[in-house]
């Protein structure tokens, strides 16, 4: 734990301890790269060990040990699958447990784009956790309002990375709290930047931070262009409507996202990256599932479903009826989804885009830390144009 070893490797954000702490005795105090860590104070620390027990890289729980139902499935509404950033899961997933009452913790933007998990318990709101937000969401202190939800007897269904849905259980271990009335959805995850990158970046993107309002930012587009649909772009929206295709080639947020140069570090040593699963649920990308199913082959999509405990398989009756379905299995899974088997290898310039960050503009830095030399960055557009 990193409160104890001050590795950085064993902390993925996610606030536990902080909000376990019955002393209150626990802060967060941002590094030179804007994540977040815990500090505690040594004079009003009474070493309950609750920090630890609640640490979700010292304590975490698997559910299922490789013995997952896997499918792979399509919702069969174009709209939901347009509006979701696979192939629709998460909302087969609401849609069935609002019909059972269940009250919804997910990651949406707030108004200025900070990105924070939240409560929803209508569909409405549901919507809003559509689509995956490419940045660490701030838990917003939602660990303990879920455990007032299930000691009143209400039922709740938390959404979240895998770290974070440990951080959950264990949080909820350590209180005692009985876990009936909740189910856990983890998505595949392969890491993620802090708010700091995102605000930087789209504050020089559209000039301010404080224009922000009235634009929309969708981290999967699924709008072709130049003839295709490309998986690996985003698309932002003005307040006047137009519409901005942002990739690896012209983007530089999204250039360092898929070329992994700015995630959290724990990220690179995740220990939630194998087919042992911590949730009930888990949701991703059929990644290749086209290469082996050609009548899957689906531009805007197709969801990764892993079963993982009996909670979660007795719902699958139901969701199954609102997509296409197919049962594959786990070795399938981890073959073609590199992070169900290991974590994200690390950018090798990680340290330098951060230290160039400090004194210059996103854009610059991401391309100092990327593009190589002048004569490398020449040679590979003239190697373009020729293609
Ligand atoms: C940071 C990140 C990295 C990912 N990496 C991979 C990957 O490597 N491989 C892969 O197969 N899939 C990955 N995914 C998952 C994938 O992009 C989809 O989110 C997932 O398949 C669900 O899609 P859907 O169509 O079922 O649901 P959608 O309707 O798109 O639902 C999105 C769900 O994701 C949750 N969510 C959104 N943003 C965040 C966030 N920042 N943190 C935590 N939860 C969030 C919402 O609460 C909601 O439950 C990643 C997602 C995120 C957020």
């Amino acid at each position: 734990m990193y409160l104890t070893s001050g590795d950085k490797l064993e902390c993925c954000g996610c606030k536990a301890c902080v909000e376990i702490c019955p002393q209150k005795c626990i802060s967060l105090k941002e590094d030179n790269e804007h994540f977040i860590y815990p500090v505690v104070n040594k004079t009003e620390c009474t070493h309950c060990n609750l920090c630890e027990k609640t640490c979700p890289i010292s304590s975490h729980i698997f559910k299922s040990s490789n013995k997952s139902e896997v499918w792979v499935g399509r919702y069969k509404s174009q709209n939901v699958i347009f509006d979701s950033s696979s192939g629709g899961a998460y909302t087969a997933i609401y849609k069935t447990l609002l019909k059972e009452n269940y009250i919804f913790y997910g990651v949406r933007w707030s108004e200025n784009f900070q990105v924070i998990h939240d409560i929803a318990k209508t569909e409405q709101g549901c919507e809003n956790f559509r689509k995956s937000k490419y940045v660490l969401s701030d838990t917003n202190k939602v660990f303990s309002k879920i455990e007032g939800h299930l000691v009143n007897s209400e039922k709740v269904c938390f959404s979240g990375t895998p770290c974070q849905c440990a951080a959950l259980l264990a949080y909820l271990n350590s209180k005692h709290i009985r876990c009936d009335n909740l189910i856990v959805v983890d998505i595949i995850c392969h890491g993620a930047p802090n708010q700091y990158l995102f605000d930087k970046y789209i504050s020089e993107k559209i000039g301010s931070k404080s224009n922000i309002t009235g634009y929309i930012y969708n981290f999967k587009n699924k709008t072709p262009y130049s003839g295709k649909v490309n998986s690996r772009s985003a698309e932002m929206i003005s307040p006047q409507g137009e519409s901005y295709i942002l990739d690896s080639q012209n983007d530089p947020f999204i250039k360092a996202y898929y070329g992994r140069l700015f995630y959290r570090p724990a990220c690179g040593d995740c220990r939630f990256a194998r087919p042992e699963r911590v949730s009930d649920i888990t949701i991703g990308d059929a990644w290749h599932i086209e290469r082996d199913y050609p009548e899957w082959n689906s531009l805007a999509g197709v969801s990764l479903i892993l079963l993982n405990s009996p909670k979660g398989k007795s719902l699958f009756d139901d969701i199954k009826k609102q997509m296409e379905v197919k049962k594959m299995n786990i070795a399938w899974a981890v073959e073609t989804n590199a992070q169900l088997s290991k974590p994200t290898q690390m950018h090798p310039k990680r340290e330098k885009f951060f230290s160039l960050l400090e004194n210059n503009p996103f854009e610059v830095a991401v391309s100092k830390s990327m593009d190589g030399s002048v004569f490398r960055r020449v040679a590979r557009r003239i190697k373009r144009f020729v293609k």
